[in-house]
């Protein structure tokens, strides 16, 4: 229960409106979730929704406010967006900024650039923010023990899969060694900015929003407000490199280059390995092939950043190879792709916790 949450019920309300309520740190934030009125609203609201539909989530939404006695509603990460908004030049700048866009604690690993009666709204789940950490660790280039690597890999697609639990804040997977830490925060930065890079250049190239395949599933109630439809392929590659093109400094595109081709393969190692274990996966696969996106960073990029065709095409290579030995152990044990639940890392996991005593 948030803080003054008494303070605030009122006694017409339906069961599902307490249930926002509980999310809700005052009674401003309680009328804007209920009627959203304009697309910030629709943000808070959105958020509201799903953190009162996951028992987990709301967990971890408690423990925020416990901590930081911030809303449960805020978003721990918005930071991420303001560093890509400060890369790019002035005119660009005025035309994201006066967009919602935000992360979304969510079980759902998407980004999206979405369209809603009051205009679009960008978001990324925080899901796809552990993807990417946990792909990155088990790609790093520090002398870690392959069990470190193969666990964190089956984390980064368990979490693709909506398998892991997103309790990571209640109950740490392991304990990463500072040093590698930051380096694996860094890689998820610039992963990070490319993919918001790449929602902003569909909002300032006015991409539009072309024929109306969902790519996930329900939004709940809020669902009345929003279109969520996929952009043509065609767009897909040009917001990738908008993504990279709108950055003016070199340095912070060579990052960003840098972060796309990593995200890119990683997503490639994942997708392999789902088609191996089950064909019909493909069928989900709404942007283009990722290894057409990858080439396309490749073919433009490599030139002017130094990037060795040779070099990038063993990468493929290597992450083929541990797409292999990943796959293997998966058909071994199915468990890792059926069940829900939480994979550590073993050698370097802290004490063992126990839902609901610990946590
Ligand atoms: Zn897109």
């Amino acid at each position: 229960m948030s803080p003054n949450y008494e303070n605030f019920i009122d006694e017409n309300m339906d069961p599902r409106e307490l249930f926002l309520t509980m999310a809700c740190k005052d009674i401003e934030e309680r009328d804007k979730v209920l009627n959203p009125k304009n697309s910030y609203d629709l943000l808070l609201r959105m958020r509201a929704d799903i953190i009162t539909d996951h028992t987990r989530l709301y967990r971890v939404g408690l423990n925020r406010v416990r901590k930081s006695g911030k809303s449960m509603l805020d978003d721990p990460f918005k930071k991420d967006f303001q560093i890509y908004m400060s890369y790019l030049d002035e005119i660009d700048k005025m035309i994201v900024e006066d967009i919602p866009s935000g992360y979304i604690l969510d079980v759902i690993p998407e980004a999206q650039c979405m369209k809603t009666e009051f205009g679009n709204i960008i978001i990324i789940s925080e899901a796809l923010r552990y993807f990417i950490y946990y792909f990155s660790l088990s790609m790093t280039s520090f002398d870690i023990p392959i069990e470190i690597r193969i666990q964190a890999a089956l984390i980064a697609i368990r979490v693709m899969l909506e398998k892991e639990s997103m309790d990571f804040e209640l109950d740490p997977r392991g304990i990463v060694p500072k040093e590698i830490d930051c380096a694996i925060k860094e890689m998820t930065e610039a992963q990070i900015q490319f993919i918001i890079g790449h929602e902003y250049a569909h909002h300032r190239l006015a991409h539009e929003f072309s024929d109306t395949v969902r790519i996930s599933r329900s939004r709940g109630e809020i669902e009345e407000h929003i279109s969520i439809y996929n952009h043509a392929w065609k767009n897909e590659f040009e917001a990738d490199l908008e993504s990279i093109n709108a950055v003016t400094d070199t340095q912070k595109k060579n990052e960003l280059i840098h972060g796309s081709i990593h995200f890119f393969l990683a997503l490639y190692s994942f997708e392999k390995v789902m088609n191996s274990i089950d064909s019909s996966f493909q069928d989900i696969n709404t942007h283009p092939p990722t290894l057409q996106r990858y080439k396309n960073i490749i073919d433009n990029f490599s030139q002017d950043f130094f990037i060795d065709r040779k070099e990038s095409e063993e990468w493929i290579e290597y992450h083929d190879k541990f797409a292999d030995i990943i796959m293997k152990i998966i058909k071994e044990n199915k468990w890792f792709v059926e069940n829900y639940g939480s994979v550590y890392l073993e050698m370097w996991r802290d004490k063992v916790r126990i839902d609901r005593v610990d946590y």
